[in-house]
Parts: C-alpha cells; sequence; structure tokens
C-alpha cells in the first residue's frame, strides 16, 4: 500500500519545496521505490491555463493534455514520470466539481461545506490512482498559515488518521534566516512556524531548513527540541551550485534516510545515484561552451521558460558543453532593427519560443529571417515555428502580407484557427468564441516523419508523440507554395493534416515544431531536439 509524504512550507514562499519534492522523488526512487510526486494549489483558478506567465511562470503541460503548475516540470525531469491530469488540482477545480454536483442534487439535500465536502474531495484526490506506487509525494502550495490553504492542511491531517500509523510523514520546509549586524543564525521562524502547523494538528517528523550558512549543531539541537524531531531530522539545505546537485546534496544530509526512518523503515545500503553523479560531472566538467538567443516575449521572468531552459542545458549535458541563454525581448527588433545583427552575431544558436499574441512577433520574424540568411541553427517552437512559416511565406513564397489569424483580421492568414481535428479520444471541435480555458490542442499527439528527413536522423525513428499548447495551426494549403521557397514539411499529423514539422534541407540546422519539445527533456535523457539543437551550435562557434 502506498505511503504519503506531504510537504508543506512555512516562514515565506519560495524555499524549492517544488525541488524538494522532485528530489526526494529521485532519491526514494533511487533506492528501488515506486513513487508519484503530487502538487496541491490553493489557489481559485481552475488550472493555471489562463494565467498569464508574468504572474505564475510556465503552464506545463502534460501527455493527457493537463495544464499544470510549473513544478510537475521538476517532478517529470527529476523522476522521469509522466505527470498526469490527476497529479494536480486546484481549489478552484475542487470547488468547481462540488458546485457543479450540488447544482445536479447529488449531495441530496445536505448543507455543502469545507468540511466534509472540501476535505473529502482533497483526500480523495490525493489517493486515486496510485496502483503499485510505494510513496505519494504531495507538496501543497502555499506558506502555512495562509488562509487558502487551509482545507489543504486540514484534510491531510484527516488523512493522517484515516491511514493510521507508519502511513504518512509530513516534511516542513523553513527558512533560517542570517542576520549579519547579529553576525548569527535564527531559528525563531522555524520554532514559530512549526508551532502554528502543530496548532493544526500536525507535527512534522522532517524539517528541511533552507539556510544561506551553515547550520551550526546547538542551532540544530535548538530546533529539534523546540520542534520535538530527532536531531537528525533537522536537515540543512544550503544554496546549491545547480538545481541538478540538489538530489545529491539532501542525500548527504540525510533526508532519504530519515523520510524512511519516520515511516519506521530502517534503510537498507545507499541509494544508486550514478544518473545524478554523472550529470553532475557533465555541469562541473564541460568541454566547451555555446551561447544560445532566445528571442520571446517574457523574456524578463524565467520562470516563464521553465523547462526550455532546462532542456537547453540538457542539450548541453548531451554534448558536454555549457550552455549560456541570452534573453532577448523580440520587441528590440522591431523597426529599424539596428539591434538585429550586433544582437545575434555574436550567438551560436537561435530559439524563437512559444507564446501568444501579437507584441513582440516582427521582432520574432526578423530573428527567423537573420537565422535562415545568416545559416545560423534555428529551433522554433509552436509560436516561433507558426513565425518562421510567415517569414518563409513573405519573403520567399511572396505573400507580402502573410500573418496568423492570431493576430486579428489583416494581411493573408497562413496559420488560422482549425476548429476540427482528431484525437485518440476521437473527433474534437472548437469554436473561435468559446471561452479562453480549455479551447486548444492540448497534450500529447503523434506525427509522422519523413524519410530521409533532418528530423527523422535527430530522433532516430519516424514516428514520434510530441505535447501541445495552441490553438491555430499552420493551414497545409500553403504547403505547395512555402515549399517551393525551400521550407520543407518534414512532421505531420498522421491523416496528414496537420503541420507539425518544417525544416531547411539547405541550411545547417533549421527546425519549427509545432509542439512543445522541452516538456519531455530530462537530465539523464536530454530531448533529441535539443541534443541536435546545441550539437549543431557547437558546430557553428566552432566555423566563427
Ligand atoms: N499562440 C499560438 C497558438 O495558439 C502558439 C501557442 C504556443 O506557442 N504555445 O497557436
Amino acid at each position: 500500500m502506498a505511503r504519503f509524504i506531504f510537504i508543506t512550507g512555512g516562514v515565506v514562499s519560495s524555499l524549492g519545496k517544488g525541488l524538494l519534492a522532485a528530489s526526494l522523488g529521485a532519491l526514494l526512487q533511487a533506492r528501488g521505490y515506486k513513487v508519484r510526486i503530487r502538487k496541491f494549489d490553493p489557489y481559485l483558478n481552475v488550472d493555471p491555463g489562463t494565467m498569464s506567465p508574468y504572474q505564475h511562470g510556465e503552464v506545463y503541460v502534460t501527455d493527457d493534455g493537463a495544464e499544470t503548475d510549473l513544478d510537475l516540470g521538476h517532478y517529470e525531469r527529476y523522476t522521469g514520470v509522466s505527470a498526469r491530469q490527476s497529479d494536480n488540482i486546484t481549489s478552484g477545480r475542487i470547488y468547481s466539481d462540488i458546485i457543479a454536483k450540488e447544482r445536479r442534487g447529488d449531495y441530496l439535500g445536505a448543507t455543502v461545506q469545507v468540511v466534509p465536502h472540501v476535505t473529502n474531495q482533497i483526500k480523495e484526490f490525493a489517493q486515486n490512482d496510485i496502483d503499485g506506487l510505494d510513496f505519494v509525494i504531495c507538496e501543497i502550495g502555499g506558506t502555512i498559515g495562509d488562509i487558502e490553504s487551509l482545507p489543504f492542511v486540514e484534510a491531510l491531517r484527516q488523512l493522517k488518521n484515516d491511514l493510521g500509523p507508519g502511513r504518512t510523514v509530513f516534511v516542513h520546509t523553513t527558512l533560517v534566516p542570517y542576520i549579519a549586524a547579529a553576525g548569527e543564525l535564527k531559528t525563531k521562524p522555524t520554532q514559530h512556524s512549526v508551532r502554528e502547523l502543530t496548532s493544526y494538528g500536525i507535527q512534522p517528523q522532517v524539517l528541511l531548513c533552507r539556510s544561506e550558512h551553515p547550520i551550526p549543531d546547538n542551532e540544530r539541537e535548538k530546533i529539534a527540541l523546540f520542534c520535538n524531531v530527532p536531531k537528525g531530522a533537522v536537515i540543512q539545505a544550503l544554496d546549491a551550485r545547480s538545481i541538478y546537485d540538489v538530489p545529491l546534496q539532501y542525500h548527504r544530509e540525510g533526508l532519504d534516510e530519515e523520510v524512511l526512518k519516520a515511516f519506521g523503515i530502517e534503510p537498507e545500503g545507499k541509494p544508486d545515484l550514478t544518473r545524478w553523479l554523472d550529470i553532475m560531472d557533465r555541469v562541473d566538467h564541460p568541454e566547451g561552451e555555446v551561447t544560445i538567443g532566445v528571442v520571446g516575449k517574457y523574456v524578463a521572468l524565467p520562470d516563464a521558460y521553465k523547462s526550455l531552459r532546462e532542456a537547453l542545458v540538457h542539450g548541453g549535458f548531451a554534448n558536454r558543453v555549457k550552455v549560456n541563454i541570452k534573453w532577448l525581448d523580440a520587441e528590440m527588433f522591431e523597426g529599424e532593427n539596428e539591434n538585429l545583427a550586433s544582437e545575434l552575431e555574436p550567438l551560436h544558436g537561435i530559439l524563437v519560443p512559444g507564446g501568444f499574441g501579437e507584441r513582440g512577433s516582427e521582432g520574432k520574424i526578423a530573428a527567423v529571417r537573420f537565422a535562415r540568411e545568416r545559416g545560423v541553427p534555428f529551433l522554433g517552437i509552436c509560436l516561433g515555428m507558426q513565425m518562421a512559416c510567415i517569414e518563409a511565406a513573405r519573403h520567399e513564397a511572396g505573400i507580402k502580407d502573410a500573418t496568423t489569424s492570431e493576430f486579428g483580421e489583416k494581411g493573408e492568414p497562413i496559420v488560422g484557427l482549425i476548429t476540427e481535428w482528431m484525437s485518440e479520444e476521437g473527433l474534437q471541435k472548437r469554436s473561435a468564441d468559446t471561452d479562453l480555458g480549455g479551447t486548444m490542442r492540448l497534450g500529447a499527439y503523434p506525427a509522422r516523419l519523413s524519410d530521409n528527413s533532418k528530423v527523422a536522423s535527430v530522433y532516430g525513428t519516424n514516428e514520434i508523440s510530441e505535447r501541445h499548447r495552441h490553438r491555430y495551426e499552420v493551414n497545409s494549403h500553403y504547403i505547395p507554395e512555402l515549399e517551393k521557397g525551400g521550407l520543407i514539411f518534414s512532421g505531420m499529423s498522421p491523416d496528414g493534416e496537420l503541420p507539425e514539422i518544417v525544416e531547411r534541407p539547405d541550411h545547417p540546422w533549421f527546425i519549427g515544431v509545432q509542439f512543445h519539445p522541452e516538456l519531455k527533456s530530462r537530465p539523464f535523457d536530454p530531448h533529441p531536439l535539443f541534443t541536435g539543437f546545441i550539437g549543431a551550435a557547437l558546430e557553428h562557434s566552432r566555423l566563427m
């Protein structure tokens, strides 16, 4: 029967609970256990799909088409276990389900309340879909004491009692701040935060204490004493030099052992950390470096491109090089373009990522053109692929006003809204005027790659499945015109209707994809497109 590990956070937000959950998952997995990691988000949006990347960072899409919190990306990257819709729940979804049931009369006249109706729903979610697992790790978003997270905390307290001894462990993350003027680390915020948690009926068994300075023995003793945990269960978490060092670092501090002990399991032997040691060897001993320019819209907030950043780093691991990323605001390449050459010339590769809306699009098109004309390795993702097609239409196929209908009714829409397409569940339909949430082609779809194409050799296969998140598609009627200019449509949906991949045979490395390969890249299993792209950038750097 699966055991549950609940991860809460105290004192401040941004303590890295997501990385903790992911790293603990990786460590337990390295001991041979089967794990799955889940996220409880206390906000009232049904999912993060409608939130601005500035508010919430990237929206992480699963194979089964869920739009989820970016922490699920960490979970997948660290464990290799593909996340599912059933791994992320929000207060918004819980309330919307409950209210729908109430309207249908499912509660048979009962008064619908936070306890037990909301809490029951949370408990059900935690226990749903967990067959065959040894551990389910659940991260609770927000900070203990937030009004919004209270129903979650209460539900987990109940679940602990429902399941009985030895089935649940609470790991609480806190901050041990350093007061420079006094030259001291302060444990009081940790004490208060644990006290708050115990006031809700939860005694954490393991504390992960984030600190900028090593926590001396006597301070650990103090934390243990006041917070009612064994001293060994006060785990020090110093800032890591790479996020991929975190599993190794937490293991050295005893995290996995202490969690097992808290379950009453005597840890046997050591976890097999070979894959993490190998990754860190690549971090610490690169044999070169490349600089990639990402020409996008949300460049001020790197969290908006979380998976993309990591996938580029993974491409670096595969090629044993360090990847420097230059985040370039596409708007700076619009108009007179005086910045264009000076910014783009030093780059070894240009990437135009996914995005929404017209702002910066002319700058992205200018960057695509630069990459095409100068033979700079190029990867276009989703909107980036659509921009590559518009660039080809305008400058090679002579469709001067080529555009996408996403930008309004002007020009010739070579990219447009399609209203019907096939999925594994059958025919999917959408219309231009439905709600913003849930009208996209979302999740994994298969694609067929042409024989002898560059992408087929990059992937080493002709059949792929990749994750999508977009409303618009390149209109396949334009394929013959665009192909005359040199852009080849080398990947299509199995029915041959939807363009999935474009490439240029006359260019060193130019690929655009309608999907998001960055979502499936893992440090120990880099995505072939990123391995290929960074490899081509390395090659390009040698010619410069
Ligand atoms: N905005 C584009 C669309 O909806 C691309 C989306 C994306 O890049 N994720 O089709």
